[in-house]
């Protein structure tokens, strides 16, 4: 019998989270097709910053490497007051964290997306169609049927999922009728990349210039590149702010004529919401389609790919058997994430978008008392574990992230593959740990296990006896 699907996973949308959820998917076997609705990658200025959890995915992906070439390391993310005391300081960015890369990467995200797409083409071959336009989808008990606007008219595509990565506005969001929860921030500010031509006369730290009469950010960037984004002042436009003159005027507080020439530039409001559903029947929401956060923490494009890592091998999964109830986890799971990292940005974004002078002044001197007393929200950035899913709760450390050692210039991913992996604390000396063991015995220490089942996105699916997690894991997946 012909087989009546299309693909097994059709992806609406080639930005960064359908392009990664793509060649995940397709590293583990899975038919996919990927409609992009655009002609080419989205050109204006967004992403700068990736943090070590989302360079692991990358790498599982098998861009890591090739995006590192490219990435710069700011040391320190400081807001500062207009007169430059530190309100918050993040550090630890050159670090390396528990991903097994360093805690802040700088990159250049059409950079990022370019090396995912030829990556996809390696592995898949041409999935990925762009000006492919999603205009429309019927979700039955068995299939979701697309039909997609293509230059040659319009086709049907059957795919047994859809997942909707289809950014902000995503159709398929606004189809399934899912709303927002909106979580009560929105500010435009505009948003200017040069390109390097002096380094040494720009700041080396990443900074948030927390000054009322002009709220801005200094931020590195890969492969030559800087940014500064400077807050729309009330009753500002975002027209005349965008004017070469405006923007000249802006860069001239840097003195950096001769160092830098403008490249892009765009206004935004920034804003944040969460979806109330991820998932309607074999329609599923990913990256900002499900997610919208303010920028200041640098975290929704790494977003965005964890949301790939965690769904992926949850699809390859039921589309082997697995009952589709595992794909209710992906929210569970990845909501609480998600809050934590979108109050994080709130709270960086309330601290910086001040442009009442005295309300600056409050701000300045509460924030300057609570960090000389030690209770300033800042130091290293780190979210919740996952607390409910797909793990074995109640086992130690389950659910929390499971860290890649590097070793003997190794590491422990590429070792040991993509997939789940059982680790059992008697076999750490064998041929292909030995070089990981003594940090893996720290980890086998604090989870006082006999042996760790790592789930294929990372998360520790549970700890304990080795028969009862393979029979345990072998049962999520019955
Ligand atoms: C100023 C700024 C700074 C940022 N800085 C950071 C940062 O430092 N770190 C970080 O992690 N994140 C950052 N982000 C966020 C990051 O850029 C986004 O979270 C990320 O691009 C989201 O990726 P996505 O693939 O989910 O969506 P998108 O990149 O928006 O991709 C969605 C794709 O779907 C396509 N599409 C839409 N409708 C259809 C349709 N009907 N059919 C087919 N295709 C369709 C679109 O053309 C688009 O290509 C920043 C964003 C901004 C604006």
């Amino acid at each position: 019998m012909p087989d009546r699907f299309d693909c097994d996973v059709l992806i609406a949308g080639g930005g960064p989270t359908g392009v990664t959820l793509a060649l995940l998917l397709a590293k583990a076997g899975v038919k996919v097709i990927v409609a992009e609705k655009e002609a080419d990658i989205y050109p204006l200025p967004r992403a700068a910053h990736l943090d070590h959890e989302a360079m692991r995915i990358l790498q599982a992906a098998g861009v890591a490497d090739a995006v590192a070439a490219t990435c710069r390391r700011a040391d320190r993310y400081d807001f500062l007051t207009a007169s430059g005391e530190v309100l918050l300081r993040f550090e630890g960015a050159e670090r390396i964290g528990p991903g097994g890369w360093p805690g802040g990467n700088m990159i250049h995200q059409p950079s990022v997306e370019a090396a995912l797409r030829e990556e996809l083409k390696q592995t898949a071959g041409d999935v990925l169609h762009t000006r492919w336009e999603l205009v429309g989808f019927d979700d039955s008990a068995e299939a979701v049927t697309a039909r997609i606007a293509t230059p040659h008219g319009e086709r049907q595509l059957r795919a047994r999922f859809l997942v909707g990565a289809d950014g902000a506005r995503s159709p398929v969001r606004e189809a399934c009728g899912i709303v927002f929860d909106d979580l009560g921030f929105e500010e435009p500010w505009l948003v200017i990349d040069t390109i390097v031509l002096d380094q040494s006369r720009l700041p080396e730290a990443n900074l948030q210039i927390c000054d009322p009469a002009r709220p801005t950010t200094c931020i590195l960037m890969g492969e030559g590149r800087y940014r500064w984004e400077f807050m729309l002042m009330p009753g500002e436009t975002a027209e005349a702010i965008s004017s070469r003159e405006s923007i000249e005027r802006l860069l001239d507080s840097w003195n950096v004529k001769g160092a830098v020439t403008l490249e892009r530039h765009a206004v935004y409001t920034f804003k944040a919401r969460i979806a109330a559903e991820w998932r309607k029947g074999r329609v599923l929401l990913a990256g900002d389609a499900a997610h919208q956060t303010p920028p200041f923490a640098g975290q929704g494009m790494c977003s965005g790919l964890r949301d790939a890592a965690n769904l992926a091998w949850k699809l390859a999964a039921v589309l082997n058997g697995a009952p589709a109830s595992l794909l209710d986890s992906y929210q569970t799971e990845r909501g609480p994430n998600l809050r934590a990292t979108i109050d994080m940005a709130i709270m960086m974004g309330r601290t910086v978008c001040i442009t009442d002078a005295d309300a600056a002044a409050a701000r300045d001197a509460q924030m300057l008392a609570a960090r000389s007393a030690g209770r300033s929200p800042d130091g290293n950035m780190a979210f919740p574990p996952i607390s409910a899913g797909a793990i074995l709760a109640g086992t130690p450390l389950a659910g929390s992230y499971f860290p890649q050692p590097r070793a003997a210039g190794k590491r422990l991913d590429d070792v040991l593959g993509p997939g789940h992996w059982l680790l059992r604390r008697d076999e750490l000396e064998q041929a292909d740990l030995a070089p990981f063991a003594s940090q893996l015995k720290h980890w086998f220490d604090a989870a006082n296990a006999e042996a760790v089942l790592v789930r294929p996105d990372r998360h520790v699916f549970g700890t304990g006896d080795p028969a009862m997690l393979a029979e345990e894991w072998a049962a999520l997946l019955a």
